[in-house]
C-alpha cells in the first residue's frame, strides 16, 4: 500500500530530509586521500545525533554503519571500515536520518582528489540522470516515465542501470511502496500522486548492468569489476511538481561539482 503524505507530514519530512542531505555535504567537506571509510562513518554519526536525529541505516537488517560506503566497483551497501580512501577512487555515500518520526534518505558519489576523466563523466551522467527521473515525477505521471528517463540517458552515455536494486517509498518506514526502479517504459505502472514521497536512485555501473554481493553478505560490487555511481534524492510529488526534501538549504548541494540542473525546473 502506498501511504499518501499529509502537508504537515511532508513538512515533517522536509526536516528529516535537511538533515540528510546536510549530513551528506559534512561528509564530502571532509573526504580526502588517507581517511579510512570508519572515520568517514564516524563523522556522519556525530553529525546526525548533533541534530537529534537517528541514523535510519544503524542496525537496520542488522546494518553495522551509520551509512553505506561503497568505493570505485562497489556499487551500494559498502560497510564502513578500515580501509583508506585513496586519490583518484570515487566514494558512494547513503545516508538517511529519522527525525520527528519520518526518514530521509539520500547519497551522492564523491571524488577522492583527482579522479580519471572517465570517471568524471561517470559521476556526472548518473548524477544527471537522477534529476532526469525527478523531473519526470510529475504528478499525473506514472512510475515508469521516472525509470524511462534515467535509463535512456543512461543508455545514450554509454553506461548501464543496476536492475536488482531499486529506489523506494519513503515515510515512516524507510523502505515503503512503491519500488522505483531506475528503468522502464513511459506511461506504465502506478500513477503518481500528491502526497507520494519516493527515493530515486540511480545505480549505474560503467560496464554491464551485473551485480554480486560479497562474502560479508552486504557489499553489492559490479560483476564486471567496472566503476559504479550512485545518486539519490528523496522527493515528495505535489500539484506544482517534485519538491526535493533532502535538500540541504537553499542554494546548496552537498557537492563538489557546480550544479547541473534548474532548480526551478525541477521544483515545477
Ligand atoms: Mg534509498
Amino acid at each position: 500500500m502506498i501511504t499518501l503524505k499529509t502537508r504537515k507530514e511532508l513538512l515533517a519530512m522536509r526536516e528529516a530530509g535537511r538533515i540528510s542531505a546536510q549530513a551528506l555535504q559534512a561528509a564530502g567537506k571532509h573526504i580526502r586521500p588517507g581517511m579510512t571509510t570508519k572515520e568517514l562513518d564516524r563523522i556522519l554519526y556525530e553529525f546526525i545525533r548533533s541534530k537529534g536525529a537517528t541514523p535510519s541505516f544503524l542496525g537496520y537488517g542488522g546494518f553495522p554503519g551509520t551509512a553505506c560506503i561503497s568505493i570505485n566497483n562497489e556499487v551500494i551497501h559498502g560497510i564502513p571500515g578500515s580501509r583508506r580512501l585513496r586519490e583518484g577512487d570515487i566514494v558512494s555515500v547513503d545516508v538517511g536520518a529519522l527525525y520527528n518520526g519520518f526518514h530521509g534518505d539520500n547519497a551522492y558519489t564523491f571524488a577522492v582528489g583527482k579522479i580519471s576523466p572517465e570517471a568524471q563523466k561517470l559521476l556526472d551522467v548518473t548524477r544527471e540522470s537522477l534529476y532526469r527521473g525527478i523531473a519526470a515525477a510529475q504528478s499525473g505521471a506514472r512510475l515508469g516515465d521516472i525509470g524511462y528517463a534515467v535509463q535512456s540517458y543512461v543508455e545514450q552515455n554509454g553506461f548501464a542501470v543496476v536492475r536488482k536494486y531499486v529506489g523506494h517509498g519513503v515515510g515512516r518506514d524507510m523502505h515503503e511502496s512503491p519500488e522505483v526502479p531506475n528503468f522502464g517504459k513511459a506511461g506504465r505502472g502506478v500513477r503518481l500522486t500528491p502526497g507520494m514521497v519516493i527515493a530515486i536512485e540511480p545505480m549505474i555501473n560503467a560496464k554491464g548492468a551485473d551485480v554480486r554481493v560479497l562474502g560479508d553478505k552486504w557489499t553489492v560490487v559490479t560483476s564486471s569489476g567496472s566503476l559504479s555511481a550512485h545518486f539519490e534524492n528523496t522527493i515528495a510529488i505535489t500539484e506544482r511538481g517534485p519538491v526535493i526534501l533532502t535538500d540541504p538549504g537553499e542554494g546548496e548541494e552537498p557537492t563538489q561539482t557546480p550544479i547541473l540542473y534548474d532548480r526551478e525546473r525541477v521544483r515545477g
